[in-house]
């Protein structure tokens, strides 16, 4: 055993790949055999250009920066409103007529005023603090770790709020800001739920009233839910952010990140962000996959769900897991505030470990799988697995090894199978859930 790990691993475990695939259903193979080796795919998911994504490539503006005007007063009036006659702006890099397409479409699906299109989920987010720009935020203990270190990086002041916090625990972190930071609009509220991680939820719509009586701006990363699980701006929330480079575009070749405006006035601080600082700069191609696959996001979740839900059950009944976090389960601390906002899961669910079991025996367990890949950015087809490390100021944080688990589009018996030898292959007593 000693000796299979320090063999140069890329063939050999290709080679245990590929004689796993030969027992998958067609569904699986279709996704998996493509990626056997990472070297040959450089790592990404469609590979050979393009997959699905060839299709779109022959359609929309392709990005050009130059934007035509069959006259010089068109093209001033354009120029004064930033909006060209054929949608999209006056110049071609930011807001093309594909990016407009999508940004009115999801902004319709969420019952906003209007939306923006940015180049990644973070940048979305990192754009909507740029536009209206607090000095200080109101942020989950389990958010987004890239959203800390932005604000840190930006010397913009921090009030952590616990994971799964009421509106009067938020009220009281609230006025000890406001001893700061007087003035309303030097604050934003942010919410990010289930959280990352370990999926915490707080009390979104007692929040999304608090900020409003308080006069200040409410933002809502949305990524976990995707507007088919949850629309937070009928929940009283100001502004709405959406990682379309996850479950909106589905198959990890989307890049983007939707900020969607309740209201006008704050739609058009978010337009002006973009024309000021020119981060919007989406690929029209990009924008031409993503506004055909939001049709199908809800048909994608659903089966996602469904076979995290098997998967969830089968570590549910082995003896080396302590917990398995998932607001969709019944027994999960937030599993109320669940059914209340979001109703559905998803793809996702964390796996906490038993204390005693080495961190050495967990690696040996991530690396016995064939079709779960270690690499970030869940949503897409293609299964998932990280260790997550969680860190917390406020909320506790679980005892033993954790690792979060990205269910893809896979046959779900076949991930169940992977899970069972990988298990088998590191040593781990597996309890025979299948029979
Ligand atoms: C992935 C993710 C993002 C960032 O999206 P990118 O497109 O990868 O930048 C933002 N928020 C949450 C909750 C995410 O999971």
């Amino acid at each position: 055993m000693a000796e299979t790990v320090q063999q140069p691993i890329q063939e050999n475990k290709a080679a245990i790949r590929r004689a796993f695939l030969r027992s998958c259903t067609p569904r699986t193979v279709d996704i998996q055999d493509p990626l056997i080796d990472p070297i040959v795919s450089r790592g990404h998911p469609n590979p050979a250009g393009l997959g699905e994504a060839d299709r779109f490539s022959r359609e929309g503006s392709w990005g050009q920066s130059s934007v035509l005007f069959p006259d010089l007063a068109s093209y001033q009036a354009a120029d004064e409103t930033g909006v060209s006659p054929y949608g999209g702006a006056e110049y071609g890099v930011v807001l093309t007529p594909e990016a407009d397409a999508v940004c009115r479409k999801i902004a319709a699906l969420h019952g906003g005023f209007g939306a923006i299109i940015c180049p990644s989920g973070l940048s979305a987010i990192t754009t909507t603090i740029a536009a209206f720009a607090p000095r200080a935020l109101l942020i989950p203990d389990n958010a987004y770790p890239p959203l800390l270190r932005y604000l840190r990086y930006k010397n913009i002041c921090v009030f952590r709020y616990p994971s799964d916090a009421s509106a009067g625990t938020v009220s009281v972190i609230l006025r000890e800001a406001r001893r700061e930071f007087r003035a309303a609009r030097d604050i934003m509220i942010y919410l990010e739920a289930p959280g990352s991680g370990t999926f915490e939820i707080p009390d979104i719509s007692g929040i999304a009233a608090l900020a409003k009586s308080n006069g200040i701006i409410s933002v809502m990363d949305n990524t976990w839910a995707s507007h088919v699980r949850f629309k937070p701006i009928t929940a009283g929330i100001d502004i709405v952010i959406q990682a379309t480079t996850k479950y909106e575009g589905g198959y990890g070749d989307t890049p983007s990140g939707v900020v969607i405006a309740a209201q006008q006035a704050g739609f058009e601080c978010l337009v002006d962000e973009l024309r000021i600082s020119g981060h919007g700069a989406v690929a029209p191609t990009t924008c031409a996959r993503l506004l055909k696959r939001i049709d199908s996001t809800e048909a994608r979740l659903d089966a996602h769900h469904e076979t995290a839900l098997q998967l969830v059950a089968w570590f549910q009944s082995q003896a080396f897991v302590a917990d398995v976090l998932s607001p969709a389960l019944p027994g999960s601390p937030c599993h109320t505030r669940f059914n209340e906002y979001f109703g559905k899961g998803n793809g996702l669910f964390s796996v906490v470990f038993r204390p005693t079991i080495p961190a050495s025996q967990v690696a040996a367990f991530v690396e016995a799988l064939n079709l779960f890949w270690v690499g970030e950015s869940w949503g897409g087809h293609v299964s998932l697995v990280l260790p997550v490390c969680v860190q917390r100021e406020l909320t506790s944080a679980p005892k033993g090894q954790v690792l979060r688990f990205h269910a893809g589009l896979e046959d779900a018996s076949d991930l169940q199978r992977d899970l069972e030898q990988a298990a088998r292959a590191s040593f781990i007593p597996v309890i025979n859930y299948a029979i």
